[in-house]
């Protein structure tokens, strides 16, 4: 079997420890030839030693250092263009692994896509990257994952629905009060997943939903009304997708990111793996479905009212919501501040151009400094 070379970029966080996890039981599949993290140098030290990798990259430059990685922000794209990279695992956080999304689909790569943040900003010009390039997106995120599990072998016109399970987050049940109050230790605090601090935050605003439902759109062509939201507070059924008769079909596992991770690699094919432990349905009982509470979690309808807008919105979108949750995760601002500051960039630059990339990093730096503008810092 020929090994398929895999660059880890974010290798050093919580999708990319996972990751190199899996990657390294399945090595007779795949191997590593480039890792790139943020400023995590130490951590990336050691990921080299064990992976012995072709090419590493490190973002921050701040040190003067004596070994032969790449540095700077240039390191991303050179990392997920390399000709000995048939994958590229994008588990970057945030609008900053939009470039290398772009660039790999350009340069023909499967992309295995955590950023799903990429999709948002610019779904349109990640979808004309691949088209180009002929580069493919397999998602990471594990509802999409449960998607493309369900829908793989059928045509997309089969497809009637979809409907995205969320956890509900660290609040849910919490009155409005009480959230108002909420701090950044209760917010850390997941009920289900163990993953990086922004996306437990998103999971916490239910920002994460609408970021995924604006995801879902893009990756599966399908219009917001035929895409709903329900919680399932055990994130056992990680999504599932009703098909043109009525019928419905879910995918299901004890919640663990190794399994969407390795499917993103091996799909359409599976692969023998021990990463996910066995699924017992008596241990896993009970699993119960609610209805979002809209009005307790007003980001989820502003993401998917900004999906709908479209052009720029989305951006926009993402852009408050990144720099809400680092003021909040500072201690700088509320919980509740984190919708309202992305209430009002929306309000105030939803409608921005966004023909090009410039465009929507435009929108994107503008959306950041109107939030630290309501904040006066
Ligand atoms: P994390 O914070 O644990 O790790 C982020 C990684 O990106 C780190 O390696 C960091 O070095 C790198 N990084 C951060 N800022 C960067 C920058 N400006 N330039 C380049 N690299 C940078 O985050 P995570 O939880 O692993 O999430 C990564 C992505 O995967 C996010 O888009 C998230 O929404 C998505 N995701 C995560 C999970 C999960 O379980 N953690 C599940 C589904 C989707
Ligand atoms: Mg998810």
């Amino acid at each position: 079997m020929r090994q398929r070379g895999v660059a880890v970029l974010g290798s050093t966080g919580s999708i990319g420890t996972t990751a190199l996890r899996v990657i390294a039981r399945q090595s007779d599949r795949f191997r590593v030839v480039a890792l790139t993290a943020n400023s995590n140098a130490e951590l990336l030290r050691e990921q080299e030693l064990e992976h012995k990798p072709a090419y590493v990259g490190l973002v921050d430059c701040s040190e003067e250092q004596s070994d032969d990685w790449r540095r700077g922000v240039e390191c991303l794209v050179e990392a997920a263009t390399r000709d000995d990279a048939d994958i590229v695992l994008n588990a970057i956080v945030g609008a900053a692994g939009l470039d290398a999304t772009l660039a790999a689909l350009r340069a023909g790569k499967r992309v295995a896509l955590a950023n799903k943040e990429s999709l948002v900003v610019a779904g349109e010009l990640v979808a004309k990257a691949a088209a180009e390039g002929r580069g493919e997106i397999v998602p990471v995120d594990s509802e999409h994952s449960a998607i493309l599990q369900c829908i793989t072998g059928h045509d997309r016109a089969e497809v009637r629905r979809v409907i995205l399970t969320a956890s509900g987050g660290p609040f849910r049940g919490w009155s409005e009060s009480r959230l108002a109050t909420a701090t950044v230790a209760d917010a850390l605090q997941h009920p289900t997943w163990t993953m990086g601090r922004k996306i437990t935050i998103d999971s916490a605003t239910l920002a994460n939903k609408a970021l995924e439902v604006i995801e879902a759109h893009f990756l599966f062509g399908l219009p917001y009304d035929r895409i709903e939201v329900v919680v399932h507070p055990q994130s056992v059924v990680h999504s599932f997708v009703e098909f043109v008769d009525g019928s419905v079909v879910a995918q299901l596992s004890v919640p663990s990111m190794e399994l969407p991770v390795l499917y993103a690699l091996t799909h359409p094919e599976r692969a023998p793996d021990s990463g996910v432990p066995a699924f017992d349905p008596v241990a896993l009982s009970p699993m119960t479905f609610e209805p979002v509470v809209h009005e307790k979690f007003p980001a989820l309808r502003l993401g998917i009212g900004a999906g709908r807008q479209g052009g720029a919105a989305p951006a926009v979108f993402n852009a408050a919501n990144e720099q809400a949750v680092s003021l909040f995760l500072d201690g700088v601002i509320h919980f509740g501040d984190i919708p309202a500051s992305i209430e009002s960039a929306l309000n105030e630059l939803g409608g921005l151009p966004s023909a090009s990339r410039e465009d929507l990093l435009d929108a994107d730096s503008k959306a950041r400094r109107h939030v630290r503008e309501l904040f006066e810092c």
